[in-house]
């Protein structure tokens, strides 16, 4: 017991460091100190960020007793397909995908696993399947409880990452089928070595494609990179911007409003950025939530996924090499520095 007093104290202590001071001083490419390399450890190999997360999860439930984001449903195919993003912890999404028409459901990302119990029971589902998108404990820290709370019940996630609980590990291109929806897996490193998103095919619905993007896509930003580096990054988030414009983004986090501050930084000048700004401040005043998105209108406002843009790559620093051609090497460049200024951006109050 006290070396988990001890443990969390120090963890608590680290990560605050990590969080509003970055990943070093340095200005250029730099490295993770010694500090957050330790406390990242603590958090993501060790029972220390799960006991860290339950305390951020108590926390969390006496602040927002209803959620830390009003959300509502959306539904596509003669209401057939419906997706409720549930707010939990303090800002993060867990997302229930059921088929209707046949009372079955999907879960992704569901670390508040009673929150996403009495969500099932209201609606009066079955709980079929838990997607995990990554490791990190603000994503999987339900998988235990769950599999406690409905026996039997298959946790898929990447077979690389060492996500708990894990029964049904999936690759690169591997399909989930469960009560006739359909999941097709990409693997998108960066944000950890194996992180996963999960694409619902919406044809059988007449509805576009849903993405979930767990932590490597957000409204207007992106997951930093702690098991990669930024190409890798880069390439993960190319997969996502290839898809089709009305492909469907449902982000794990409620991060939009500072990202989109950020952006304004960037390119303050590009109207898409300073629209969705004003329409995610009407929405953050009163609580609600911003998701989804779609992946074209990310390609207009999210300086991550515009690394080839001239204007994004002049703000970090970086002239754009207008007579050679913008190189996959240039773009990583171009996305090393954005991340790590968004690292070390303060939203001022
Ligand atoms: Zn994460």
């Amino acid at each position: 017991m006290f070396f988990y007093v001890v443990a969390g104290v120090t963890m608590g202590l680290g990560l605050y460091c990590v969080i509003t001071r970055g990943r070093g001083r340095s200005s250029r490419r730099s490295r993770p100190s010694l500090l957050f390399t330790v406390m990242y450890w603590l958090y993501s190999k060790t029972h220390v960020g799960y006991w860290y997360h339950r305390h951020l999860l108590t926390k969390a439930r006496e602040k927002y007793p209803d959620g830390h984001s009003v959300t509502s449903a959306v539904t596509f195919g003669g209401l057939y397909l419906k997706i409720q993003p549930v707010a939990i912890v303090s800002d993060n999404y867990s997302y229930v995908v059921m088929n209707t028409k046949r009372r079955i459901a999907v879960v992704v990302d569901p670390s508040d696993p009673e929150a996403v119990q009495a969500y099932v029971k209201q609606e009066g589902i079955q709980l079929a399947a838990v997607l995990t998108t990554h490791k990190h404990w603000d994503h999987s820290g339900g998988n235990h409880a769950l599999k406690r709370m409905f026996p039997g019940l298959p946790i898929y996630g990447s077979a690389t990452d060492g996500v708990p609980g894990l029964t049904n590990p999936v690759l690169d291109g591997d399909m989930i089928q469960v009560g006739g929806l359909e999941f097709h897996v990409m693997s998108t490193p960066g944000h950890t070595v194996g992180h996963v998103v999960y694409q619902l095919d919406g044809a059988p619905f007449q509805a576009p494609d849903s993405l979930f993007t767990g932590d490597l896509l957000f409204i207007g930003g992106c997951g930093r990179t702690f098991e990669g580096d930024a190409a890798t990054m880069l390439k993960s988030l190319e997969k996502v911007s290839s898809q089709p414009d009305n492909t469907i983004i449902w982000p794990g986090h409620e991060y939009t409003l500072e990202n989109l501050l950020y952006g304004e930084t960037i390119d303050g000048d590009n109207e898409n950025i300073r629209e969705k700004l004003r329409w995610t401040k009407d929405r953050r005043k009163a609580r609600m939530a911003t998701c989804p998105s779609t992946v074209g209108d990310e390609k207009q406002h999210n300086v991550f996924l515009r690394t080839r843009d001239p204007a994004v790559a002049e703000a970090v620093g970086m002239a754009t090499r207008r007579l050679t051609g913008v190189t996959e090497e240039f773009q990583a460049s171009v996305l090393a520095e954005l991340r790590e200024m968004k690292d070390k951006f303060k939203v001022s109050t």
